[in-house]
């Protein structure tokens, strides 16, 4: 027997174009795909959920997390984005077991559904050995959530590493790649995360790039988010060596000049911006306005629950509220009101699910209610004060719900969320877990007195920029031995 639920008489906003939004409509789901969205439909044999008073919409898609780190909640808030990098990257990751990557991955991937992100980029990068790489996947695969598990080759300083040279970080992407997640049609798939551009030598940079087309997978990276260095920018230098292509996400690029993000562009590179991190850790303007310019589609991210949230409801709101900033100051600089918004809540909710999954390179699976797709579907409403009453429906939906409104969630047809609770999911033995990693991690830095966040080094950021200076002016000495995308 064919499995079928239909979600019935809700207001269904469902980002397919020619569908757009049926304000009392039905969804109905058969074998994990969406079979059909209209008034009306006959339930025929499928199990009915009332869904009346409530929004149905596809599921949010995240485009960078760095899951692994949600057992270290809110040590960041307060920080700028040196403060992360010499606490989290350096110091906080290296004492990270792999039971402590996988605590990350299984609890965020849980937290990230339970607030209706049923798709996230994972931007893994706590790989110090194979077994974490292991332990993150398998956190992912345990949760149930749909994802991309990006391979992070960034090596962080473990005192004996497990990856004595960087061929053998490769090597392991290429093994999950072989032995996990050799199809591109499962729940997770596979891709790779570079190092940020600078941090290695370029001779890395370029391998970690061509290990994605090997693989015959996407690839994320940090881009243009260190104002004053070099670090994370190397964009004419990845061009130069043809490494810039569609199935690349870059993250943040506040940094980039016209010129370079124009250059992203041209190779329908995509952008996820985390304007929640970005506006606090001095990474600057979220990209969202300037990519739309270029007619790019820009998604968006929570990147770290070591310092912010982790839902799109808060992303949306702060991207969508920063960009109206934005242009609201061109008429506040002539001492004049605007006249009106020209960005709505829409756009904000195009960028945090349609626009993630073209991101992703999923629009042809997930993305929006059409037909065929796969059924990632979140149903938000319920008796709520802070959604009682939807007056105006979209306009509550982005700009007054959170992760407590969202009632039900499913991933390929399957209940995850049910009746505002995860489902299956034994809540206190998931919570242990993120409390013993972070314990365990943030109990060993400290032993003895030693702050979290030490002083930093004299002369750090110079040393980076230094090092990222020399990495990038070498790129043009390497000879270009990668073909052009498509050549
Ligand atoms: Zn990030």
């Amino acid at each position: 027997m064919r499995e079928a639920v239909l979600l019935q008489g809700g207001y269904v906003l469902s980002m397919d174009a020619e569908l757009g939004e049926l304000p009392v409509g039905d969804v109905l789901i058969e074998d994990g795909a969406i079979a059909a969205v209209g008034a009306g439909i006959e339930a025929g044999g499928a199990e009915v959920v009332d869904v009346s008073g409530h929004v149905v919409m596809p599921g949010f898609v995240d485009t960078h997390r760095h899951t692994w780190q949600t057992p270290f909640r809110g040590v960041c808030a307060d920080w700028t984005l040196g403060d992360y990098f010499r606490a989290v990257r350096m110091s906080i990751s290296p004492n990270c077991s792999a039971e402590d990557v996988y605590a990350g991955n299984f609890v965020g991937a849980l937290e990230a559904l339970d607030a209706g992100v049923t798709t996230i980029l994972d931007f893994s990068h706590c790989n110090n050995t194979p077994e974490h790489a292991d332990a993150a996947l398998q956190g992912l695969l345990d949760a149930g959530i749909r994802a991309m598990f990006a391979y992070g080759y960034y090596p962080a300083p473990v005192a004996s590493p497990a990856f004595t040279a960087h061929g053998q970080r490769l090597a392991d992407a290429r093994r999950i790649r072989e032995q996990k997640l050799s199809s591109d049609h499962g729940l997770v798939t596979m891709g790779v995360a570079l190092t940020e551009v600078g941090l290695v030598p370029f001779e890395e940079t370029i391998a970690e790039a061509r290990s994605a087309r090997e693989l015959g997978v996407p690839s994320v990276l940090h881009t243009g988010c260190n104002w004053g260095s070099p670090a994370t920018e190397g964009i004419p230098e990845l061009d130069h060596h043809h490494l810039l292509c569609a199935e690349q996400v870059h993250v943040h690029c506040n940094t980039l000049d016209d010129r370079n993000l124009r250059r992203l562009a041209e190779h329908d590179c995509k952008v996820s911006s985390s304007p929640e991190t970005e506006l606090q850790m001095g990474m600057g303007h979220p990209v969202i306005g300037r990519a739309l310019e270029l007619g790019m589609r820009p998604s968006l991210s929570c990147d770290v629950i070591s310092s912010n949230s982790g839902d799109m409801f808060s992303q949306m709101r702060l991207g969508l509220q920063f960009e109206r900033c934005m242009r609201n100051d061109v008429f506040n600089a002539r001492n004049q009101m605007p006249e009106a918004l020209d960005l709505t809540v829409r756009d904000a909710l195009r960028w945090g699910t349609a626009n993630g999954a073209h991101a992703m390179g999923l629009e042809h699976r997930i993305g929006s209610l059409t037909p065929g797709k796969q059924a990632d579907v979140i149903v938000i409403g319920g008796r709520r004060l802070n959604l009682s009453p939807m007056a105006d429906t979209v306009g509550c939906i982005v700009a007054q719900a959170n992760p407590a409104n969202v009632q039900h969630v499913l991933v390929a047809g399957r209940f995850l969320k049910r009746d505002g609770a995860l489902v299956g999911v034994e809540l206190d033995r998931a919570i242990g877990l993120a409390q013993t990693a972070c314990e365990r991690v943030l109990g060993a830095i400290t032993a003895g007195g030693q702050p979290l966040l030490p002083p930093a080094p004299e002369g750090f950021a110079d040393v980076i920029d230094t090092i990222a200076a020399r990495h990038l002016a070498r790129a043009w000495s390497i000879e270009v031995d990668t073909p052009a995308p498509g050549a």
